[in-house]
């Protein structure tokens, strides 16, 4: 289980969002296998993506991040709910690279590029999804995502996404915030959160030394009489389902269904976020292909 607190400033010019998701990361990795770098890629996008989701009001309401650049990982792609639930499939997790000389740190700019656009979709249940999209600015995601929020929401706002990697290449802590000023927030308050920003390490760090998201928003928003909303327990999850791998496989249409039904006589096809397997056997391809033939 990870935790979210959001919180705002008791004079409600700027709201807060902070995140433990040291288990979802760990989860995440254990699924794929990922290297030490893809785990902080992939932990920084589910990091955000939970946050982002519990923004959404509707139960229904479905938030994909992608992230898609010129590195080796090639896409990561997060999808969230509004309970902050989230399912993370990175495209190649096995990207070694070594670490970054100027910093030390895993190389996340490096494996996802520099090149390349960050994708916000939103789905309301509307006809059509809200989409979003931005150039990277430097492949770090937190940045990115902030320039995501400055020129395509323009919702100023201060990201931090963090990941610590183990020696046995375990997550040792994933965490985050978010922290957006609303429209009315003055100069004074503005300068007050930059001194707090300032005087922080990296948010993994805090995590690992054992600081809560509630503490979180105890050092961030300082001097300005915080007051937490609401806690949330978010995890990672998968929601796929036989019925939705049916479907996938209709999509394919009666003539290559009918091809795979002659010369392989099963099928089966494999969730991206879970990795879970499906099987469908020669009875069931013939079921589905009569479905099709009758609708
Ligand atoms: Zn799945």
């Amino acid at each position: 289980m990870g935790k979210i607190v959001r919180a705002i400033s008791g004079d409600y010019a700027i709201r807060m969002f902070a995140i433990d998701s040291t288990d979802m990361v760990e989860e995440a990795r254990k699924i794929h296998d990922t290297s030490p770098v893809v785990t902080a890629a992939l932990g920084r996008m589910i990091t955000a993506a939970s946050m982002m989701g519990v923004m959404m009001k509707g139960d229904n309401d479905k938030l994909t991040l992608v992230i898609k650049g010129d590195g080796e990982i090639k896409n990561i792609t997060c999808v969230a709910n509004s309970k902050g639930t989230v399912k993370a499939y990175p495209v190649n997790p096995y990207v070694d690279l070594p670490i970054r000389e100027t910093d030390g740190k895993l190389d996340v700019s490096g494996a996802i590029g520099k090149n390349g656009n960050l994708i916000v979709m939103r789905d309301f249940g509307l006809k059509d999804p809200y989409i979003g999209q931005i150039d990277l600015v430097s492949g770090e995601v937190a940045e990115d995502l902030t320039a995501y929020y400055a020129y395509s929401e323009q919702q100023p706002s201060a990201i931090a996404l963090g990941v610590l990697v183990d020696k046995d290449l375990s997550v040792k802590s994933a965490g985050g915030f978010i922290i957006q000023l609303m429209p009315d927030a003055t100069e004074e308050q503005i300068v007050k959160l930059e001194t707090n920003l300032a005087k922080i390490k990296s948010v993994s760090h805090l995590i690992d030394e054992g600081h809560s998201p509630e503490k979180l928003v105890e050092i961030l928003l300082d001097g300005m009489d915080p007051l937490i909303n609401e806690t949330i327990e978010v995890k990672l999850e998968c929601d796929c389902s036989r019925e939705r791998m049916e479907k996938a496989l209709i999509s394919i249409g009666i003539k290559d269904l009918e091809e795979i039904l002659h010369e392989d006589k099963k099928a089966e096809i494999q969730c991206h976020f879970c990795n879970k397997k499906y099987d469908f056997d020669e009875n069931d391809l013939t079921k589905l292909i009569e479905t099709l033939k009758t609708n």
